[in-house]
């Protein structure tokens, strides 16, 4: 392609919109441009990428004997109704009406469509096992859509699931998937963790997240380094501290004047951190806004809270849950703003981290203005409701596996593997008929890998204060040729003949043509990160050439004829790796 007759433009500014690099340099590379909050289109350089991810994608997933589909992102809302999400997805989920009032929403994930698919058409265990995938664009209603293509309202996802006989099947499905996703992360050039995950909205019993490691990231994942443990730290397991081996001493009601924070009434009474129990209050709604409870969840003073535990705990969606306006809550439940403790709570759920239970003679709220007790202690003077995990877990805490202490690292989550078991084919009643002629449950899993959220990834590692550093397996062209001087007949032909040279060879190559100074095309070709760069200049004469690799700092002087043969050679290794 001659740059003189391509669709592009480069920025020269930094765009108000953004903020990280990958955003930055999308849109200053000319390839996506924002239509509106969260909704991107891709200009020609920025869709070849996509297109490469996607093709890895694909060959990956036919591999282990995937079958591409394509369904409509339009779905009826009696397909989530029927499998409880049309609730439990709550606001993100873009519902839509069509002119008759019915009901449908924009696809983020595919389940209760290739279940539905399945259900009509599968009946016998001959027919499975079954893999079907799809690339598709999905929606999402952000709340807060940011970073360009990392968490945007639209995007593209290939999203695949297996139909098996049973949990054997499933197993070796997943395995294979978990497999894929490995090949498809390395040959886009990411450097990546797999690491366990919660199941979230897409349920089922147990997961992984693929993530790509990142200081953007918005995933955080916590992982050791003496033994296999990585996860999430939303699904990390945070260990107990032993248990305190001190006497119970009595309970005491004392006065502690506007200590409202953990750190006040540690200090006011002296104490560590540790010996004090955090309160968090919370409403939790039923599928309608009347119908709510109130939850008080206590933790350790020097702990945080885990979300997701707590979620998880309650059995209920994220967006059932908000933290409970105080004084509304002091109403019905006896708590007092900065002052909560379990002891004279009630009327609300009491969910109580497992620490707590083991250690002794802590201060809690005493349900008292400016008051707090001390020496409370688990089951002689509270008890939970639920009794769990609910600690979010920071470096340095032990190893869930091993005791080693754990590390902590962010990452941006690329995809994510779940075995979905029966909860879809329970719940729509999908069923296959086994050697016997009876009905048994079709077990499923589900993979989507966040494509254009992939190309974002490659871009966070892959750029420097210049531009981009395409890895050769998804950059939009691998080579480009540049003409210094414009006009110079000499350095035009010897750069014509080195770019048909690269065509003919099978190198998807670039020729900058264009009228401009040397200056600006070498400043564009640093931005767009073309892997090979060949600069055609004053040597031409002599035949004689620039050859650099965009991610090496330093150029060497070769003939044409070498310059052309190295990129060749170059080009095919980097595509065989
Ligand atoms: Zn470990």
């Amino acid at each position: 392609m001659r740059l003189s007759k391509m669709y592009i433009r480069t920025l020269r500014e930094v765009p108000s919109e953004a903020e990280i690099p990958s955003h930055i340099w999308l849109l200053r590379a000319g390839m996506i441009r924002r239509l509106v909050s969260g909704v991107y289109g891709f200009m020609p350089l920025g869709f070849r990428s996509v297109r490469k991810i996607e093709e890895i994608i694909r060959e990956e997933m036919d591999a282990k004997g995937g079958q591409e589909i394509h369904m409509s992102a339009l779905q009826p809302a009696e397909l989530w109704q029927e499998s409880g999400r049309w609730y439990a997805y709550g606001p993100e989920l873009w519902r839509l009406k069509d002119r008759n009032e019915r009901e449908f929403c924009l696809g983020p994930t595919h389940e209760e469509i290739f279940t539905d698919i399945v259900r009509n058409e599968v009946s016998s265990y001959r027919q499975l096992p079954l893999n079907l995938y799809q690339i598709q664009t999905k929606y999402r209603d952000e709340k807060r859509p940011r970073f360009g293509l990392m968490r945007s309202r639209e995007f593209v996802m290939k999203d695949a699931y297996s139909f098996d006989r049973d949990r054997e099947g499933l197993d070796a499905s997943y395995h294979d998937m978990y497999d894929a996703y490995e090949r498809i992360f390395k040959r886009c050039g990411l450097v990546f963790r797999a690491v366990e995950a919660d199941t979230g909205a897409i349920g089922g019993s147990a997961s992984h997240e693929f993530t790509a490691l990142s200081e953007v990231g918005e995933s955080e994942i916590a992982y050791c380094d003496s033994c296999d443990m990585a996860a999430t730290t939303e699904r990390a397991v945070c260990i107990d501290d032993d248990p305190s081996t001190e006497a119970e001493l009595p309970m005491e009601k004392v006065v502690t004047p506007g200590t409202k924070t953990i750190e006040e009434v540690a200090g006011f009474l002296n104490v560590d951190a540790t010996k004090t129990i955090k309160a968090l209050l919370f409403k939790v709604y039923g599928e309608t806004e009347d119908v709510f409870e109130y939850v008080a969840a206590f933790i350790r003073g020097d702990r945080e809270l885990n979300m997701t535990k707590l979620i998880n705990a309650l059995g209920i969606p994220e967006h059932a849950i908000e933290f409970a306006d105080e004084n509304a809550m002091a109403e019905v439940t006896g708590a007092v703003g900065g002052f909560t403790g379990p002891v004279g709570l009630h009327d609300c759920k009491i969910v109580v981290d497992s620490e707590l239970v083991g250690q002794k003679n802590l201060v809690a709220g005493a349900c008292e203005k400016d008051h707090h007790i001390i020496n409370v202690n688990y089951d002689r003077d509270y008890k939970g409701d639920i009794v769990t995990d609910l600690k979010l877990i920071k470096a340095g805490d032990r190893c869930p596996v091993c005791g080693a202490p754990v590390k902590l690292a962010r990452g941006i989550e690329v995809g994510q593997v779940f075995k979905l078991g029966t909860k879809y084919s329970k719940s729509m009643g999908a069923y296959y008929k086994d050697e016997n002629m009876e009905d048994q449950l079709i077990v499923m899993g589900c993979y989507g890998i966040g494509v254009t959220r992939t190309l974002a990834a490659v871009v966070e590692q892959h750029h420097d204060e210049n531009g981009i550093i395409w890895p050769v397996s998804v950059a939009p062209y691998h080579a480009i040729v540049t003409i210094v001087t414009s006009g110079d007949e000499t350095q035009e032909a010897l750069a014509e003949a080195i770019y048909q040279e690269l065509l003919k060879a099978g190198v998807e190559a670039l020729l900058d043509d264009r009228k401009e100074r040397a200056g600006v095309k070498f400043k564009d070709a640093d931005v767009l990160g073309i892997p090979v760069r060949i600069t055609v200049g004053k040597k031409a004469a002599e035949g004689v050439v620039e050859y650099k690799l965009r991610k090496d700092p330093t150029h060497s002087e070769l003939s044409a004829q070498d310059a052309a043969a190295q990129a060749i050679a170059y080009i095919a290794s980097e595509l065989n790796r």
